[in-house]
């Protein structure tokens, strides 16, 4: 199958989860997670209808932007980020998805404020409680989440999380949990759903379960471009 029909299958898939579960198919954006995919991949990927990507590695996200490969597209940032390299990725992605700490926090907010812009941010969740995974742990969450909202130069627009299984619906109670993170906050922060209104979870394996269970933004690479080199997996 071609790059654009995987796209369009995906999206098809999404929009029968969506609709399966009462919620309109516009109402989820696929991300494309192009880690280790080429400039010329990435913009067939654009000019086959993926309208966000997602990268993960500083390094082939700044070759990436100096090829001007992500134009018609917005851009996310979903990989773990080290303090020392948010000058790299704070005002060039329109979406960081992945602050896991209360330290990154507080280095995106100086580094926004140096550049005197908002950046938009998620907040990654450990839901699986994994010691092998960054985000933060569910308990975490409202706090870190009142901290960012005091922030004036981060805005924060939701959660993410990276569940510990996929397939055969091992993750749906995870999704569920996360969820609920996300209606607390929204609810704790009296927001009228047109800030924080950005909830990303699901991956190849997963994303239409994730659906069902109220995912805006889903990440997904495998069932687009197919299997990556083991090097490269995660
Ligand atoms: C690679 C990656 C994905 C997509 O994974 P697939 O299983 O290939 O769909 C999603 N989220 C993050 C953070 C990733 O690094």
């Amino acid at each position: 199958m071609s790059l654009a029909e995987q796209i369009a299958r995906v999206k098809e898939k999404i929009a029968a989860a969506a609709r399966e579960a009462g919620r309109e198919p516009e109402a989820v954006t696929l991300v494309a997670a192009t880690k280790v995919q080429t400039s010329d991949t990435i913009r067939q990927a654009i000019a086959a209808g993926i309208t966000a990507c997602g990268e993960n590695r500083v390094q082939e996200m700044t070759a990436h932007l100096e090829e001007n490969a992500y134009a018609g597209a917005r851009l996310h940032f979903i990989g773990h980020l080290q303090t020392n390299k948010v000058r790299q990725v704070v005002g060039r992605v329109d979406l960081l998805e992945s602050v896991d700490s209360a330290r990154l926090l507080q280095a995106v907010e100086a580094q926004a404020a140096r550049l005197d812009l908002v950046q938009d941010i998620l907040l990654e969740v450990n839901v699986g409680g994994e010691a092998s995974k960054s985000g933060v742990s569910p308990d975490e969450v409202p706090g870190l989440a009142r901290q960012a909202m005091a922030l004036p130069h981060v805005r924060l627009r939701g959660l993410m999380a990276i569940p510990p299984v996929a397939g055969s619906g091992g993750n749906r109670p995870f999704f569920a949990k996360m969820y609920q993170l996300y209606v607390d906050i929204r609810t704790e922060m009296d927001d009228n759903g047109t800030v924080i209104n950005c909830l990303s979870m699901g991956m190849s394996g997963d994303y239409e379960d994730a659906v069902r269970e109220g995912a805006t933004l889903v990440r997904v690479g495998t069932a687009l471009f197919g299997p990556r080199p083991p090097l490269h997996t995660r």
